[in-house]
């Protein structure tokens, strides 16, 4: 009887989609050691993306089982404005019974050898105690976040002062570049609140779990690995997981206008799957598209219909609207014949990997940001959200694969000519030449982690090992 691995992603495609990248390497290589569930919350976040994106993998992954829990009787009291966040962790609290249920019953046939949970589903650690099942956590991020939560505890007890207040005071971090105060996760701003108390309490709680799993390469973030390994039981630097093509829907007739591009001229940009901006941030991003001259496909969100300066979609948000609305007048006619605006989502992974594409302005998500990699991709960072900031730093002073963008003012508002300048220096200056030579490198790291002896492979044999172990 095989033994049974259980993932617990958090609500949010990007998380989802990361999650069952590392399940199908468990069935790739310990298919006759274990069996695999994938537990969903019933949360409807995404669910016009998640749904299809089940049901694909669902049929190229038949031992893959999905196992969603049922409708919550009490939905999540929590609606917008409050912060994404918060809806999200007060949804995974509220799906602890279904958690507990579904352990149980899977028990009943079988043993669990691990519950996996990502960490924004700390709220469910204590289910895995209570039944005495070993703990990991999954970080679809880098290690340099998981060194960030690992120290904030140490940060929280230095000063009485929210991060936010602290506003440019730098920080130090042991195994990270330097921060600014105000550059911290966006959900850990103010000290206040339920959210920063669940990820202050995070800080402690992988201290006492079994393993922390991250979707991050040894090569790419040496110092902050350094730091964890003297700190926790143990870290599984198993990366890079990223969406196979096939498994995102595709939008065909606008991939073959890509085709027809020369090598290497298309800016793509796209902020992930909830970053979204002003009808006033968009019309600059436009001018300095324009003015660039540069080749570009741009995926743009539904503005929110009141600027708050989030710059994180609600989760609850639909993907449809009116596109030609919240663009410039004239902007998608005149920029017709090298440009195309596509409206809130596009095959990502698909798209870095077209030969035409030669740069890619991101918000600094670290799946985007490995897919970039994977693709031999270089970048614009442009953080908006969660731990983005940080993720920048990473890519701009530490790994040297991005240029920043730098914004104007506090609330990050990016003028028309820094774009214009940026999107110019990657695409075309001998900067972002070297900077596409080191991306080609980088690529070949990435995928010498997951060849025979590479530390990837080797960091997943023992995390398999782990589990044999129980
Ligand atoms: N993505 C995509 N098309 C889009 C936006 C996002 O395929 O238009 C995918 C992208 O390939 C990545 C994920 O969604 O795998 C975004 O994850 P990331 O960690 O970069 O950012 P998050 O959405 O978690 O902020």
């Amino acid at each position: 009887m095989k033994d049974t691995i259980v993932l617990y992603p958090a609500p949010g495609i990007s998380h989802l989609t990361s999650m069952v990248e590392l399940g199908k390497l468990i069935l790739r290589h310990y298919n006759s050691r274990f069996s695999l569930t994938i537990v969903i919350t019933s949360a409807s976040f995404d669910s016009a993306k998640i749904d299809p994106y089940i049901e694909q993998v669902s049929q190229t992954n038949p031992s893959i089982a999905f196992h969603r829990f049922p409708s919550l009787p009490n939905r999540p009291s929590l609606k917008p404005p409050v912060h994404p966040v918060a809806i999200l962790l007060e949804s995974i609290s509220l799906n602890n019974p279904n958690l507990l249920h579904t352990l149980k019953t899977i028990s009943e046939t079988s043993s669990i050898a691990a519950l996996v949970i990502d960490f924004f589903c700390n709220p469910a650690s204590h289910v895995a105690t209570e039944l005495s099942i070993p703990l990991y956590y999954y970080f679809p991020t880098n290690a340099s976040i998981v060194a960030m939560f690992l120290h904030l505890p140490i940060l929280h007890n230095e000063t009485d002062k929210s991060f936010r207040e602290l506003g440019n005071t730098i920080l130090h971090v042991p195994g990270l570049p330097p921060v600014r105060a105000s550059h911290m996760s966006a959900s850990l701003l103010d000290r206040n609140n339920q959210v920063y108390d669940n990820m202050l309490g995070l800080g402690t709680q992988l201290l006492k779990s079994k393993g922390i799993i991250s979707n991050t390469i040894e090569a790419l973030e040496p110092e902050a690995i350094k730091v964890i390994k003297n700190q926790t039981p143990a870290i599984f630097c198993v990366g890079p997981m990223i969406t196979e093509p096939g498994d995102q829907s595709s939008a065909a007739d606008w991939l073959s206008w890509l085709d027809k591009q020369p090598s290497g001229s298309v800016l793509f940009l796209c902020f992930g799957s909830r970053g979204v901006f002003s009808v006033k941030q968009i019309s600059e991003i436009a001018v300095g598209l324009e003015r660039s001259g540069q080749r570009f496909l741009w995926v743009v969100k539904d503005p929110p219909p009141i600027d708050t300066g989030v710059r994180m979609m609600s989760p609850l948000s639909t993907m449809d609207f009116d596109l030609e609305a919240v663009m410039p007048e004239g902007f998608l006619e005149r920029t017709r014949d090298r440009g195309l605006v596509v409206k809130s989502w596009a095959p990502q992974v698909e798209v870095l990997n077209r030969e035409s594409v030669g740069g890619f302005v991101t918000h600094c998500g670290w799946n985007s940001v490995l897919e970039a990699v994977s693709a031999g991709v270089p970048m614009v960072a442009w953080p908006l959200y969660a731990e983005q900031h940080i993720n920048k730093e990473v890519l701009v002073e530490a790994m040297r694969v991005a240029l920043p963008m730098e914004a104007a003012d506090e609330d990050g508002f990016v003028v028309a000519a820094e774009v214009e300048k940026r999107v110019r220096m990657l695409m075309d200056s001998d900067e972002g030449t070297k900077m596409r030579k080191l991306c080609g490198e980088m690529k070949g790291m990435a995928l010498a982690a997951w060849a025979e002896n590479g530390s990837s492979r080797a960091a997943f044999n023992d995390l398999a090992q782990s589990w044999n172990r129980g």
